[in-house]
């Protein structure tokens, strides 16, 4: 076998330019057309990237645009299942330094959003199998790469893909952190029927429960007392007055790493309406990231906290408030038992509507899986370092016996879910390295 590492070396370029004709593609959820459940964008980012796969020499299938796969056949059993996705959470362009679909380069770092997420480390993935295919590996176990199009907003992809395709004997997920995540918390996310604001009164934030509102806009009838909320500016309007709070986006799962737009407004609200008793339970219940406001804060030495994203605030025309939460729970506890607790600690009158909701993940630190790729990581990077928990939200969960495996370096700024998302492009080529060893180690 020749020297993979050197032909993925000297195909470096290329690489990078097939990931930014992969970021260019505008791949946020949009109308579903025929053959394209997701939208035309993604469907026509999953064709690309299978063509691509298949001017390579491998075999490739699409599975009605709700994703596609591409395999490099192995002579022996099993199939090792590397699932990453190609649609993207929505970027605002206003927001970004360059523009998030034209794949810009500056001082070593590629931008544009799906550079991280996922398109970045999946593009990764495809050509470490190229050059293992090119250096005259024979896999025992067939490599599949499979492209999911739904990852961010509700998986239908990998529920579609599944119902027709055989779960792979062993996987990992580019979709997460390095070195391996292990444990993933439990994902809660529900609707919250808070009932009618007072007359006059509107209240809106966020697009996604899994995204901590950067931005919470609000009319009302009186003036609000925003005096101690720096971040709260006011527009007197002809009908009233109109008030934006600014915050700091994040990743759901990690709220305590934005800073929610929300928070600050419903108290002020709650200070001007004391009588609302949908400004009151929401501003009562849900304005901390730790769930202790609703007495939710679950703990386990496995996983740590869990955490309240409090994502998507919606008034309805005839004045209805409903709140989009996001919940992750320790791996130790399962989704009754969360809904359990939530709904003794609600008052009756507040429906809880379950969204989206995905038992927590766990697959033991001394799996063949989780030591192999441990043992890829410390090696290649000359580190001692442990599986990992998050709050989850990684493909991995949606099959058995996969992990987390990249693309985030341990203590690498994070800008997945931001503004000016970005990958190093010294880190894309190691990350590339080492799914190369990985793929050769799991599937030899
Ligand atoms: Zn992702």
């Amino acid at each position: 076998m020749k020297d993979a590492k050197q032909i993925l070396k000297q195909q470096f370029d290329e690489m990078v330019r097939s990931l930014q004709t992969t970021i260019g593609f505008n791949t946020e959820k949009s109308e579903p057309k025929e053959g394209a459940p997701f939208g035309t964008n993604i469907r026509d980012c999953l064709d690309s990237v299978l063509a691509l796969a298949e001017s390579f020499g491998f075999k490739t299938y699409n599975c009605d645009g709700y994703a596609g796969h591409v395999d490099f056949e192995g002579d022996g059993d099993g199939v090792l299942g590397i699932l990453g996705h190609l649609d993207v959470v929505p970027a605002k362009a206003e927001e970004w330094i360059y523009p998030p679909f034209a794949a810009e380069i500056h001082d070593g770092k590629l931008f544009g959003r799906g550079a991280m997420d996922d398109k970045g480390p999946m593009i990764a993935c495809l050509y470490a199998v190229k050059a293992l295919k090119e250096a005259g590996f024979a896999p025992k176990k067939t490599i599949r790469l499979i492209f999911g199009c739904d990852e961010e907003s509700g998986m239908q992809c990998v529920e579609h893909y599944f119902a027709k395709m055989p779960y792979p004997t062993v996987s990992f997920s580019p979709d997460g952190d390095f070195p391996v995540i292990n444990r993933e918390k439990g994902i809660y996310q529900f609707d919250v029927v808070c009932g009618k604001l007072p007359n006059g009164v509107q209240i809106n934030a966020g697009d996604r429960a899994n995204i901590v509102p950067s931005e919470c806009k609000a009319t009302c009838d009186k003036p609000l007392n925003i005096d101690k909320y720096p971040n709260i500016k006011c527009v007197k309007t002809q009908r009233g007055y109109s008030y934006v709070s600014t915050g700091k986006a994040a990743h759901g799962s990690t709220p305590d790493e934005g800073l929610n737009a929300a928070h600050a407004l419903l108290a002020a609200l709650a200070e001007a309406y004391p009588d609302n008793a949908a400004i009151d339970f929401l501003f009562d219940k849900a304005t901390d990231t730790c769930g202790k406001k609703w007495g939710i804060a679950l703990s386990d030495k496995e996983s740590g906290n869990l955490t309240c994203n409090l994502g998507v605030l919606r008034t309805a025309q005839d004045g209805t408030l409903t709140a989009t939460v996001d919940i992750r729970f320790p791996v130790t506890y399962s989704c009754r038992q969360m809904y359990d607790m939530l709904r003794a600690n609600t008052p009756e009158q507040f429906p809880i509507i379950e969204a989206h909701v995905s038992e927590p993940l766990y697959v033991r630190s001394d799996s063949e899986l989780v030591t192999t790729l441990m043992d890829v990581y410390n090696s290649e990077m000359g580190t001692n370092l442990q599986p990992i928990a998050i709050g989850g939200g990684t493909y991995s969960r949606c099959l058995p016996n996969c992990v987390a495996f990249g693309p985030l370096f341990p203590r690498e700024e994070q800008t997945i879910h931001m503004p000016n998302e970005c990958v190093d492009l010294n880190n894309l080529r190691l990350m590339a390295q080492l799914y190369l060893e990985a793929i050769y180690r799991l599937a030899k």
